[in-house]
């Protein structure tokens, strides 16, 4: 982690959590997370369950909210989509681009993805861009490949300036839901790849991008992931439902 940089740890609910229960899991995990000034915690809640989740926070500044999602377009006859705007209406501060469900389950493009950060970066919404290889790509030696790959089609072309705000999530597609997570030691080989080529991207801006490992990560591994070289933070999917881990995993590290 660069040393000015403060861990990102950051809970993807997924299809999970319904308002009334998010507002419950907001209660516990408010009573067993005080604030802390060393870390940031984002979370992204269901498009419905987002109300509940941000009145839960209205008092505690410090837990931040974004999206899993939202349409490439600005707006029109999308039915059962969010847009950029409607999100950041809905108070949300981050949105989730090219998560690997997007990509594997619902066939996003490396283009739609390009389309979803530059229409999130002209409305301020700082992107979560997630990136990861297939088992086979891993098996292959393809990893950074693809990772490069993935990064090159959403960010080429951006001026810097749009990269400032940026957040790249490395998330091995083997490793999500799966139990499975990489070793520190694969996670920050991934990264230092990630890192070289967002400098190459986008010079000095893009070499402060913080890089998150996502990927069953849970209350056990986390702080061994997050003092692995040049991981800045963790995204956590499964281990993020539950207050008591969730809470655990957001005090991990040093
Ligand atoms: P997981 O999911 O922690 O359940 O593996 C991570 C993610 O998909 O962001």
């Amino acid at each position: 982690m660069a040393a000015h940089q403060r861990p990102i740890l950051a809970a993807n609910w997924k299809m999970n959590h319904g308002p009334t229960a998010a507002s419950a899991f907001m209660a516990s995990f408010l009573a067993r997370y005080a604030r802390r000034d060393d870390r940031s915690v984002i979370l992204f809640p269901s498009a419905l369950a987002f109300a509940a989740a941000r009145s839960a926070v209205a008092d505690r500044p410090d837990i931040l909210l974004g999206v899993q999602n939202i349409n490439a377009a600005e707006k029109g006859a999308f039915t059962g989509e969010n847009s950029a705007a409607i999100a950041l209406d809905a108070g949300a501060a981050y949105v989730l681009v090219g998560h690997s469900e997007r990509r594997h389950v619902f066939g996003e493009t490396d283009a739609e993805t390009a389309e979803k950060v530059k229409r999130a970066a002209a409305h301020g919404l700082v992107f979560v861009l997630c990136v990861g290889e297939k088992i086979e790509e891993r098996e292959a030696g393809q990893t950074d490949a693809v990772c490069v790959r993935q990064l090159r089609a959403a960010f080429s072309g951006l001026p810097a300036e749009t990269l400032r705000d940026a957040i790249v999530a490395y998330e091995p597609v083997w490793a999500i839901g799966t139990g499975r997570t990489a070793t520190p030691q694969d996670a920050s080989n991934a990264h230092a790849a990630i890192r070289t080529e967002l400098r190459a991207l986008a010079g000095d801006t893009g070499a402060q991008i913080p890089i998150l490992y996502g990927g069953s990560v849970n209350a056990g591994n986390a702080s061994a992931l997050l003092s692995a070289p040049d991981v800045d933070g963790l995204l956590v999917g499964g281990a993020s439902l539950e207050a008591e881990s969730w809470a655990a995993i957001c005090s991990a590290g040093a």
